[in-house]
């Protein structure tokens, strides 16, 4: 059964206009700054938007129906957003420079890597409640003991759904020749299967043969920006190949969506997007 799509404001009290409540008024980073003093340890530090730009309590949820009821997909900043499926709550990379007052919190959080732009600890914390099960590669749960460990190609059947880890990589790109900014195996991607549904979250990754290898996939979040990740035409080829039927650019900044959406769009790909800064 194909999903269908349907989309709902969350908050009603707060209308459902958006009005450019965050990144509309809120300062961005220049495309020289993002690309400015890259390092090892927390590369996307120096691309980060300065706090004013924490979103207000507005935020559109799409739902999806799967045969065993709906998915509601709420993206919030950055690579930060939360499902909520089966009565569940599950969080990705939750990130303090999103809204985590007026959000609900997690059943689960997944962390895809260390960096601070996806682990940031004090808003694991803040997410979530008594009985919270956080699920992360090892490099994570080494700052978050509490973290249940999944690396690249195990799977979980949990009570709701089953999730996979999978690899998330730079193959060329880094901050000085040799290196690269994300080693594969230390992070994690993580792919999901709600009843019939299949949801793929990519973490920061360039094109990976793992990736464009992927099968029977319903919605994709798909990383781009550089010099992290990769570009949009890169990531729209990628895209291209594993042909979900619905994808999300996130973790973008101030890569050029409309480079992406044109050529994904033209291969059939219901491209959706949403203001996540
Ligand atoms: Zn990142």
């Amino acid at each position: 059964m194909r999903p269908s799509f349907a989309t709902t404001c969350l908050l009603m009290a707060f209308g459902c206009s958006r009005a450019n409540s965050d990144g509309g008024s809120a300062p961005r980073a220049p495309a020289s700054e993002a690309l400015s003093t890259p390092s090892t340890e927390s590369p996307e530090a120096t691309t980060a938007p300065s706090s004013s730009s924490k979103p207000a309590a507005t935020h559109l949820t799409d739902t999806i129906e799967t045969d065993a009821g709906p998915l509601q997909i709420t993206p919030l900043h950055h690579a930060t957003f939360y499902m909520q499926y089966a009565g569940k709550v599950l969080w990705f990379d939750p990130w303090s420079k999103a809204d985590l007052d007026t959000t609900p919190r997690a059943d689960y959080v997944f962390v895809s890597d260390i960096h601070h732009d996806h682990l940031d600890v004090a808003a694991v914390r803040k997410v979530s409640k008594e009985g919270t099960i956080i699920i992360a590669p090892t490099a994570v749960a080494e700052q978050l003991a509490s973290a249940v460990v999944m690396k690249n190609g195990d799977r979980k059947e949990l009570p709701e759904f089953t999730v996979e880890a999978t690899p998330m990589y730079n193959i060329q790109r880094g901050p000085e020749p040799g290196k690269v900014f994300h080693e594969k195996g230390r992070g994690n991607g993580y792919l999901f299967t709600f009843s019939n549904l299949r949801v793929y979250v990519s973490g920061d990754t360039e094109c990976t043969p793992e990736m464009a290898a992927l099968k029977n996939i319903d919605v994709a979040f798909v990383c781009m920006n550089l010099p992290y990740t990769m570009p949009p035409a890169e990531a729209a080829g990628c895209v291209t190949q594993f042909k979900p039927k619905t994808v999300y650019p996130f973790h973008y900044r101030d890569s050029n969506l409309d480079e992406f959406q044109e050529s994904v769009a033209a291969a059939g790909i219901d491209v959706r997007r949403r203001d996540w800064y």
